[in-house]
């Protein structure tokens, strides 16, 4: 069967030949005659995986070793609790930038346990942009912002200094470009982007800041307890892990974060250039903080949008349906993504148009 040109957010986007790894150690790991699946996380072979994913981490992002590389579960949805359940408590505040879908959830999570102080929103213009003229108190526990918002198409390209810890949320563009992680204090990602596939989540964090986090609460929220404890203080997510693993050695070859990030360039402008040119189609976001990772953009009626889900379905386009809340299209280019399918899209974009306005 012809593979499709899959633009979609997720589950899980990887490349084929990480793919048929994946699927060949489902049968018979490294020949050993065990599924992946049925191996033991304790074995020797499969402490070594989680030692391996780690240096990789560690590599393509250049992380100090005063940095922890922890894998954790329960998506990055958990995240919004677990940092402010470590960092904030009553009588504390933090800050938080709202912009958008996801940055919204981390705070409705984070006024569980102390003051939320959102210091800006792009809420007046459908978050289209990223605030970028905002005050944070020196007394906030951290500033805590979402690098990539995926439904509504903006990327986050300066992490300027604020004076107070910065936690990110990377899940839709960590590993896509270059970051400073020295910047951060804490950097959380589900992995089912551009790492693996759903099931794990990626946590790096200054230890120093991991130091301040309060000491009573339970082991599976407490990241000092996974750093101890290799992140297998209970059953880990062996094949997300041992995927990712997979994932990121393919990453190494292709030049790895800075490779990757000129290929995402090239995607994202080769599919920016459409919409701006296409008199059938126009992007949502502001162009100076358009995401590389997800483009969102609308028909100029429904009619047409109809009609071009239609057209580009039959040429073997999916994934382009923009969120349920959202509506028009999203194309989410994340790195296993070629530029060949960016390629097929446009020319269907373009093709579309001839017909369409015959
Ligand atoms: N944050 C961002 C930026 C996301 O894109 C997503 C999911 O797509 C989440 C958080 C939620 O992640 P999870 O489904 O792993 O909980």
């Amino acid at each position: 069967m012809l593979k499709k040109h899959n633009f979609g957010a997720g589950p899980c986007i990887l490349p084929s030949a990480v793919m048929e790894q994946a699927a060949q150690a489902v049968i018979n790991w490294n020949g050993m005659g065990l599924s992946i699946l049925e191996v033991s996380h304790r074995s020797p072979e499969f402490e070594e995986v989680v030692l391996k994913t780690q240096l990789l981490v560690r590599e393509l992002l250049s992380v100090s070793d005063n940095y922890s590389v922890l894998f954790l579960q329960g998506g990055a949805s958990t995240q919004f609790a677990m940092v402010a359940m470590n960092f904030l408590s009553e009588g504390k505040k933090a800050a938080y930038l709202d912009t958008g879908y996801f940055a919204l959830k981390a705070i409705k999570e984070a006024k569980l346990f102390g003051e939320v102080d959102v210091v800006a929103t792009s809420k007046d213009k459908d978050y289209a942009y990223i605030p970028d003229n905002f005050k944070v108190d020196a007394g906030s526990a951290y500033l805590h912002l979402t690098s990539n918002n995926t439904i509504e198409g903006t990327e986050i390209f300066d992490f300027s200094a604020t004076g107070v810890p910065l936690v990110c949320d990377m899940s839709s563009d960590i590993f896509s470009r270059k970051i400073e992680v020295k910047d951060f204090d804490l950097i959380y990602a589900g992995a089912q982007k551009n790492m693996g596939p759903a099931g794990m989540t990626l946590v790096i964090a200054k230890n120093e800041f991991l130091e301040k986090g309060k000491k009573e609460i339970p082991s599976m929220m407490d990241y000092r307890i996974f750093r101890d404890n290799m992140s297998m203080y209970n059953t880990p997510p062996v094949f997300s892990i041992y995927v990712a693993m997979l994932n990121l050695l393919w990453l190494k070859d292709q030049g790895g974060v800075s490779g990757i990030e000129r290929s995402n360039i090239e995607k994202a402008k080769l599919l920016y250039a459409e919409i701006d040119r296409n008199p059938l189609f126009y992007g949502t976001a502001e162009v100076a903080h358009r995401s590389r990772m997800n483009v969102t953009f609308q028909a100029i009626d429904k009619g047409v949008e109809q009609a071009f889900l239609k057209f580009a379905a039959e040429k073997g386009i999916v994934g382009i349906k923009g969120y349920r809340t959202v509506g028009g299209f999203r194309a989410s280019l994340y790195n296993a993504l070629p530029l060949s399918s960016v390629a097929v899209l446009v020319e269907a974009m373009v093709s579309f148009e001839k017909i369409y306005t015959d």
